[in-house]
């Protein structure tokens, strides 16, 4: 059975705890480096500080309570739909712009995590569970304006994690799941990231402008340029907390029962350290270390799984402590195709939509993103792909042929984020011809051309989609 927790459960529960105890149940935004110890590799793996288990005993029970899983077939996610979070980045550089983290590695990182958590066939993840949780940027931000889902920042004191930054420019934690780089989590560069405490601790942590994810920006993205730690496995395991997590080490060998003891998870074996390398075979507590577990502390290329029950645990948490962020996909409206070659920002230009494909709502965007900024460009459209290379001597790939119409009264710069959106009047389809009404069932292709400097001045394409309306 499911059992939801109340708050008034949880104020009864710390009513009953000394009052040094109610006063750290929600740990402080910023993890103390006190104590912290760095690792063979030179870092700090984590800092995301683990609930106390006299404090998880008081917090309000629950079937993935701070205290004990509960992890019944009803979080399983081969029975569950797919539940999307939307990402938000938020790049803190230093004040003279140093310190950043491009696009490209932006990306990389959410493959990454979405690899990890699909387990996706053909990448490392694939050997764990699928969560059937997926990650995508930001396209909408707060104001409803389109966004990249990636901002940038430059300043001294948040990027050594002070200023209590997350007050400025957090995205309504409670929708958007932020995630921020700097230079010096907790102020040290030698900590690779953390959580300031999971959504089981109660009190206002959840929904609250320092509700966020952490990361040293030197170990975010594919190759990152950090080392032991630079195939994206820090954010996978931040998220893993922030999703409810333990480390699979918590409390060492633990005692008693495995669903309220240790990490809270029976199919993790109990370890009595952190793993920091990644041994073919090691044993502690009575049993062999989950080694390869995201949750534990071993180099990024030797982390290859969540297990069943910490896949359960995460779903358990998205439904009752963070029950905005992840939202069912819907069917997809149309879908991306062709592809782009990269442009001067190192990325490959994107196309995604919202709205609806039916005709009647005549309520259809597209959005232009990873193209460099302060550029002009402009949507195209025909019922017929191609797919060309260099046209016109620009660059790129033409991924409309026909009858190309342009949106001539709609030329926009992709501004400092190298976003373009359109706002497409399905009555007024520009065709050589004339403006044309979308008729249902028909197909209509759509791509983004636009100015670029690459060396020299020169024009490039985002990738094509493809939508049948109705
Ligand atoms: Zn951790």
């Amino acid at each position: 059975m499911r059992a939801r927790s109340t708050w008034a459960a949880a104020a009864m529960a710390l009513l009953a705890l000394p009052a040094a105890a109610q006063t750290s149940s929600l740990p402080p935004s910023v993890p103390s480096l006190a104590g912290a110890i760095p690792g063979p590799h030179g870092y700090v793996r984590c800092l995301t500080p683990p609930v106390d288990d006299a404090i998880a005993r008081a917090l309000p029970p629950g079937d993935c309570s701070a205290n004990s899983t509960n992890p019944t077939a009803a979080y399983s996610p081969a029975n569950l739909e797919v539940l999307e979070i939307k990402v938000v980045w938020h790049i803190i550089r230093r004040s003279n712009g140093s310190g950043n983290v491009p696009d490209s590695r932006i990306n990389s990182q959410m493959d990454i995590l979405n690899e990890d958590f699909l387990a996706l066939a053909g990448t490392p993840g694939a050997q764990g569970t699928n969560t059937k949780i997926l990650f995508t940027l930001a396209t909408t931000d707060p104001n409803g304006q389109p966004t990249s889902g990636i901002n940038r920042y430059d300043n001294d004191s948040w990027y050594n994690d002070n200023g209590s930054y997350w007050n400025s420019i957090a995205w309504d934690p409670d929708v958007y799941m932020n995630l921020y780089t700097m230079g010096a989590p907790s102020g040290s560069s030698g900590v690779l990231g953390y959580v300031p405490y999971l959504p089981q601790t109660g009190g206002n942590s959840v929904g609250s402008a320092s509700d966020r994810v952490v990361l040293l920006n030197s170990t975010v993205g594919r190759n990152a340029p950090i080392g032991t730690y630079n195939q994206g496995r820090t954010c996978v395991h931040e998220v893993g907390h922030y999703l409810g997590l333990y480390h699979t080490f918590n409390s060492g060998c633990g005692g008693g029962n495995c669903y309220s003891s240790g990490d809270r998870i029976c199919d993790t074996n109990s370890e009595s350290a952190p793993e920091y390398n990644c041994p073919g075979n090691s044993t502690s507590c009575g049993s062999s270390d989950p080694v390869r577990n995201y949750m534990n502390y071993s180099p990024d290329t030797c982390m290859t799984n969540f297990t069943e029950e910490q896949a359960r645990r995460m779903r358990c948490t998205l439904e009752f402590y963070r029950p905005a962020l992840g939202q069912p996909v819907g069917p997809a409206l149309g879908e991306p195709y062709c592809f782009a070659a990269s442009n001067s920002s190192g990325s490959f230009g994107v196309l995604n939509a919202q709205g609806t494909r039916l005709i009647a709502n005549n309520d259809f965007s597209l959005i232009a993103s990873s193209i460099p900024s302060n550029q002009f460009g402009l949507f195209i459209c025909s019922q017929t792909e191609t797919f060309s290379g260099n046209p016109a001597g620009g660059q790129g790939f033409l991924c409309v042929g026909g009858s190309i119409g342009r949106f001539n009264s709609q030329i926009a710069s992709s501004g400092p984020f190298g976003v373009i959106p359109l706002v497409v009047d399905l009555n007024t389809l520009p065709q050589p011809t004339g403006f044309v009404t979308a008729q249902s069932g028909e197909t209509w292709h759509f791509q983004c051309w636009f100015r670029d400097v690459n060396p020299g001045v020169t024009s490039n394409f985002t990738e094509g989609y493809r939508i049948t309306f109705q």
